[in-house]
């Protein structure tokens, strides 16, 4: 007998051809995908409107779970990190993040990344591998359910209005199974979420920004860093097979078809590596366009470095960060400087290093998180 299923893994097409190899109609993958992603549910017993036969036979074929949950913790502000055991030893995390007028879910694409930036503790510790589909929307199928247990929140209310491919890894480098999991973050049976709602942040693999534009435009993030070649080298590695004006070239082309659109570029300040007056002039000048160039319409996003041991970096005072702001807004483009969040259980950006050894550095707990996966066999 074949291995169950998990139907975390599938999107509204793949749920579609999996009823179709059982013989069932394709309006059983609707059911399916709204009892799981819209209503968290696991237990296929406890899906009253299928019919008695169909679930009957679903717990023998499938399975409904998210990767096993290691920790929960809180952070003074509010944001919540948790910790998931992907197997071998590699843990990811995924972090949310409240706000007043959105819950923003930061999701991990990968165990690890193989791009590594000097500046990022994930790119520090290499490449462990790939997430699959169920993996990745595990984690928001995770949070959403268990968020609404503990906000409390009504049938049919939403914790998280936006998604960011941030957590750990490439997200275009583990592009197979990401798009299944863009997909059900938008389709309407699913999590519902608008194109503008969902970010997919990249250093910049040229090709699959092309792909992504064809098969998925949601919003786009790109980790720029560095306003020329030589400095980004060091810091963004794979920027030496793909050249900023190439990099460029595909924000272009990304934003072709959506004139709405822009490109956020995020900018990690590292003191006195890529934070001066002068740098701020260079990405200006790059992103301006100028001499025969065209301009690239993007807002900047600066963010502080967050510190972890060993990096030999230290992050741009705050005067350092506000001056490099200014210069960029007094030249017309909009430039936010990111506000640092769940600073006391290191959930901020480049300092999910995710290593299970993490679980030891565990100072606050929530209850224990309810059950998340039934039937216990996952096929992950
Ligand atoms: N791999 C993707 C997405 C994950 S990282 C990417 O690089 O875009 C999310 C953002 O955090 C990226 O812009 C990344 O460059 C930035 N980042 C990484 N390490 C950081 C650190 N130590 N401090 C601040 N930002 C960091
Ligand atoms: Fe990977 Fe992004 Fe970290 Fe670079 S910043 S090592 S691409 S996770």
């Amino acid at each position: 007998m074949q291995a169950p299923v998990n139907l975390l893994g599938l999107d509204l097409d793949g749920l579609a051809a999996w009823c179709a190899g059982l013989g069932e109609k394709p309006f059983r993958a609707r059911q399916l995908a709204r009892w799981i992603h819209q209503r968290g549910e696991a237990d296929f017993a406890r899906m009253s409107d299928l019919a008695a036969a169909w679930r009957e036979r679903l717990p023998a074929l499938a399975s409904v779970a998210a990767p096993p949950l290691l920790t929960e913790r809180v952070a003074d502000d509010g944001c919540i990190k948790w910790l998931f055991d992907v197997g071998g030893g590699n843990a990811v995390e995924t972090v949310f993040i409240p706000e007043d007028d959105r819950g923003t879910l930061c999701i991990s694409s990968q165990a690890g990344c193989a791009v590594g930036c000097s500046f990022c503790a994930t790119g520090r510790q290499g490449f462990s591998r790939n997430l699959d589909t169920a993996e990745i929307i595990g984690q928001l199928w995770f949070a959403e359910r268990r968020l609404r247990g503990l906000l409390g929140l009504a049938e049919g209310e939403r914790a998280i209005s936006n998604v960011v491919m941030m957590g750990m890894g490439e997200p275009l480098q583990n592009y197979g199974a990401l798009l299944p999991a863009l997909r059900l973050m938008l389709d309407d049976h699913a999590y519902g979420l608008s194109r503008r709602r969902v970010t997919v942040s990249t250093s910049g693999v040229v090709p699959m920004i092309d792909r992504l534009r064809t098969d998925c435009p949601v919003a786009l993030a790109v980790s720029l860093h560095a306003p020329d070649d030589a400095l980004r080298d060091r810091l963004v590695p794979l920027n030496r097979k793909y050249p900023l004006h190439e990099l460029l070239a595909a924000c272009r082309r990304y934003l072709d078809a959506s004139p709405r659109d822009f490109i956020m570029l995020e900018y990690c300040l590292l003191h006195d590596v890529n934070d001066t007056p002068a740098h701020a002039a260079e990405l200006l000048r790059l992103v301006r366009g100028g001499s025969g160039r065209p301009g690239l319409r993007c807002k900047i996003n600066l963010i502080p470095f967050n510190p972890f041991a060993g990096s030999g970096y230290e992050r741009s005072p705050p005067e350092r960060v506000q001056a490099f702001a200014q210069q960029l807004r007094d030249a017309g483009i909009v430039t936010t400087v990111r506000r640092t969040r769940g600073d006391d259980i290191a959930a901020a950006c480049g300092q999910l290093a995710g290593a299970v050894r993490d679980r030891t550095q565990v100072h606050r707990r929530l209850p224990p998180a309810p059950a998340h996966a039934a039937p216990a066999a996952g096929s992950r």
